[in-house]
């Protein structure tokens, strides 16, 4: 049986474009804390009103309520899954394994990159919601000016991917990393990958992490 995967790391280390290609590869489900939050936003159920403001700033939803979902969207017992945004702090760390993973063999992924290039990075960011392809209007703009190369769909720029509200992210991601990555290495589970390599070189890295 596969592990199930954590991806760790700042918003923008290319989490999402690696989950994407795990997926298509290596046969795992993606699950996105963010995402679920996000459909919660456009549905514009109680849930979606009351997360949307902080969703905006870039701070954290409560863990109680971020685990509540993603445990009503997940199934352990037939799947393996890409666990992208969760944890986001310690105590999420601990509810994961006592809640969702309950012993089943994990391996945390952490992302590691400087984080100085990261604000023009997601304020560049581009994603296409149904085919999930993701872009980036430096490195890796669409053919067609604000269509997907793959569905033709239109293009969307998260609200919370602006440079003031990416600042933020990061801030909270600065201060709550670091007791995460203690929680793995101390669980023997923690792979650290350099997301500055290619898109092509991290996946090789990650899959090399999923047989190994
Ligand atoms: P992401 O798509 O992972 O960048 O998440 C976007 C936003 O959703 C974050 O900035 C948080 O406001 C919220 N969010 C996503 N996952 C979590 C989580 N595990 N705990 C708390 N807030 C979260």
């Amino acid at each position: 049986m596969k592990p199930q995967l954590i991806l760790l790391g700042a918003p923008g280390t290319g989490k999402g474009t690696q989950a994407k290609k795990i997926v298509e590869k290596l046969g795992y489900q993606h699950i996105s804390t963010g995402d679920l939050l996000r459909s919660e936003i456009a549905k514009d159920s109680e849930l979606g009103q009351k997360v949307k403001g902080i969703i905006d700033r870039g701070d954290l939803v409560n863990d109680q309520v971020v685990l509540e979902l993603l445990n009503a969207n997940c199934d352990l017992e037939s799947t393996t899954y890409i666990f992208d945004g969760f944890p986001r702090n310690i105590e999420q760390a601990e509810l994961l394994e006592s809640t969702v993973l309950k012993g089943k063999s994990s391996k945390a992924i952490y992302f590691d990159i400087d984080l100085d290039i990261l604000v023009e990075r997601i304020s560049n960011r581009r994603i296409a919601p149904k085919s999930g392809e993701i872009y980036n209007l430096l490195s890796r703009p669409p053919r067609v000016d604000g269509k997907c190369d793959i569905s033709g769909e239109d293009l969307i720029h998260r609200k919370d991917d602006n440079a003031e509200t990416v600042r933020n992210r990061l801030e909270v991601f600065k201060n709550t990393i670091a007791p995460i990555l203690g929680y793995y290495e101390g669980r023997g589970e923690l792979v650290t990958i350099d997301a500055s390599k290619s898109a092509e070189d991290v996946f090789g890295l990650v899959e090399k992490t999923v047989n190994n």
